[in-house]
């Protein structure tokens, strides 16, 4: 749970982040892109304004603002069909080349845009035409190397997001985590405590039936006696699986085709006097190396949920099959089955899925949490597949 609570606080933390870093790299990237749009536009304007001349004739184009320093040219086209260029600068593109872009730029019926690595401008003049070239591939290198270098800036400032909210999830979920260990010292410490005032109840409900013969109170007495007692064995379980540290498993290797069969095959006459059709499929000498008690108890669990939530004259089954080095345990029962919502959250403690609906089942909803706790500490994986109103089927991989 905890963890749980630490990825989310990560998740949140780095998604948020990134997602600002994103908004103002891109917001970076985008008014450079403008403002030098509009300068290369400026630069054009004002060429064509001096008539293709960047230098000399008095225009000392390097101190305009307006002006990229970089290589331009223009061809005017008279009204009379005479043709002239202007080179400015190093541009060391020849005539036929020049000519060949201005005719491109007359025939894109477009007034401004970009050929190569050039852009251009086309001005009706008093005496023609005149179409202007800036060179913009200094421009065009500066927004690719901005944008680079804020991709890195980026990369890197996310990897910094996430080490820091890794340290700050540690940070903020420290009192849940003190909390949360309180609270299992508690619960382990009264389930002691509780165990037992519940069996001198149990002992002395036992005398009194022994004086006074049976009797209904009695009974009733014993009945949630025994309902107590269960619930304090499963918190005792959980209180010690989850204490790593002080409840050691012990990991043997074993047969658990015949440690399933042992455990499988007792639930018969339950399933005989219930009317439910009950059926194994137990792949022979599949062998396993863990805790022989807990796995028993996880079967246990499974099973035992399979008849307590199966439909009257219900189908169960029980399987054991291996699978590229898994061994799978499948415990498939007919029934009401789980809303898929609700799939994940049965193995959480306390959890059931309807409080009214299972209350005659009898349960705690600390059955499947035992069974979580157990699988994870064999590094296992338990999960539930179901159809709401069908069947439900849990898998455990060991
Ligand atoms: P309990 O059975 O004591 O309530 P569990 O932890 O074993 O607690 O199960 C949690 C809940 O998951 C149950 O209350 C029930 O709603 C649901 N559940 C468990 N096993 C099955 C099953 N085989 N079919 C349908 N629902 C199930």
């Amino acid at each position: 749970m905890i963890r749980k609570l630490q990825q989310k606080i990560v998740i949140i933390i780095t998604t948020l982040l990134t997602i600002l870093l994103i908004v103002v790299m891109l917001a970076i990237n985008i008014v450079s892109q403008v403002n030098n749009k509009n300068k290369i536009q400026r630069s054009l304007e004002r060429l064509a304004e001096k008539n293709g001349v960047g230098i000399g004739t008095g225009y000392d184009p390097y101190h305009d603002p307006d002006y990229i320093y970089s290589d331009s040219f223009a061809v005017k086209i008279g009204t009379d069909g005479s043709v002239e260029i202007t080179i400015n600068r190093n541009t060391e593109v020849n005539e036929k080349v020049l000519i060949e872009y201005a005719n491109q730029a007359f025939s894109s019926n477009k007034d401004s845009g970009y050929i190569g690595n050039y852009a251009y401008l086309i001005k009706e003049k008093v005496y023609g035409v005149i179409v202007v070239f800036t060179d913009v591939s200094t421009i065009m290198q500066q927004n690719t190397s901005l944008f680079i270098n804020t991709l890195i800036i980026g990369g890197i400032s996310v990897l910094l997001f996430f080490g820091l909210s890794v340290c700050l999830s540690f940070w903020l979920v420290r009192p849940v985590r003190v909390t949360f260990e309180k609270q299992k010292l508690f619960i382990s410490n009264a389930s002691h405590e509780l165990k037992t005032p519940i069996a001198v109840i149990n002992a002395n409900a036992d005398v009194l039936e022994a004086e006074i013969g049976q009797n209904k109170w009695l009974s009733y007495i014993k009945s949630d006696s025994a309902r107590l007692n269960e619930l304090v064995n499963e918190l005792l379980s959980l209180a010690r699986l989850e204490d790593k540290s002080g409840h050691k498993l012990v990991f043997e290797e074993f047969n658990l085709s015949e440690l399933i069969l042992q455990t499988a095959l007792p639930f018969e006459s339950r399933m005989f006097e219930s009317g439910k059709k009950y059926e194994t499929d137990i792949q022979p000498d599949v062998t396993y190396r863990g805790d022989i008690s807990s796995i028993r108890h996880i079967l246990t669990i499974l099973i035992d949920n399979a008849i307590k939530y199966s439909d009257e004259n219900g189908e169960i089954s029980v399987k054991l099959y291996t699978r590229s080095n898994k061994k799978i345990i499948e415990v498939y029962n007919t029934g009401m089955g789980i809303p898929k919502d609700k799939l994940d959250k049965v193995f959480e403690r306390f959890y059931r899925v309807d409080e009214a609906r299972n209350s005659e089942s009898g349960g705690y909803g600390l059955g499947l949490s035992i069974a979580n706790e157990i699988v994870k500490r064999h590094k296992g994986n338990i999960s539930v597949q179901s159809e709401y109103g069908k069947w439900a089927k849990f898998i455990v991989e060991l």
